[in-house]
Formats: C-alpha cells, structure tokens, sequence
C-alpha cells in the first residue's frame, strides 16, 4: 500500500488515487496513477493502467493469477469487473468509496458469488493515509 500511495501522491492533474500490481513472488510489476485528465479517456483509472502495465511485464497473456492488486480507494464498479476478468488473487485497498465503491460499499462486485473467480479482500488499509491524499487534493481544489 505504501507503494500505491506513493503512486498516489505522483506529480498529475486527475484524482490523486494510485494503484500497484505486485506479482505471485510480492516484486512490484506496475504502478500507476489516475490519468484520466493527462490521456482524455474515461477508463485511464488507476486500477485499470495498472492491470494493463502489469500484463505487458508478465508478457504471458492477460492472466494475472497470483497476483495483487493494492490500490488507495475502493474500486469502482468497472476496475472491480476488470480485476476480476484479470483473475487477480489478491485485492488491497485504503480509504472506502460511499459514493462509488464496488467492494462493499454500494455493490460487491469482486465477491459476488455468480463469479467464478473471487479474490481475496482487505480493504481499509491505511486508511488514515489514503484518504488524506484525496482531502488534500479536494481542499487545494475549493
Ligand atoms: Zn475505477
């Protein structure tokens, strides 16, 4: 997590969120950062660079079994579908999302039993430090 924060907290014009894929063995294979600004695409979210990144490293398809997925704020309803479509093993995430989340908040998506593949959760890590990055960013903005 301190990884996807420091991701987070990387010079850009998008929503401070930052997003590390780890492999099977815990190395780092990407990280990333909300870009939706810098490459006017709606999809640049963090998560979703992220799994793209990690995928070219491994090189081996677009599996990412074994893999985890740390990000600063509970997905969204499309990063929650596309790291479970990556066959990610392993969610972490900070601060929690009321107004979006798909990982518990308004929808369950990663763990919805019609899925034949679930992963793992922990979210509420770091808390404290991943929603600070993002009140400072909305202060600055007022
Ligand atoms: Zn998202």
């Amino acid at each position: 997590m301190e990884a996807a924060l420091e991701a987070a907290r990387a010079p850009g014009a998008d929503v401070p969120i930052g997003a590390v894929v780890f492999g099977p063995d815990g190395v780092p294979l990407a990280a990333a950062r909300n870009a939706r600004v810098e490459l006017g695409d709606p999809t640049a979210h963090a998560e979703i660079l992220a799994l793209r990144a990690a995928a070219a490293v491994v090189g081996d398809g677009w599996r990412l079994e074994g893999c985890t997925l740390a990000v600063t704020l509970e997905p969204c309803t499309m990063c929650a579908g596309a790291l479970v479509l990556a066959r990610i093993a392993r969610l972490v995430f900070g601060a929690w999302e009321p107004k979006t989340g798909a990982v518990g908040s308004l929808w369950d998506v990663v763990r919805d039993r019609r899925l034949n593949h679930r992963p793992e959760v922990h979210g509420g890590v770091l808390v404290d430090e991943c929603a600070s990055v993002l009140e400072t960013y909305f202060t600055m903005r007022r």
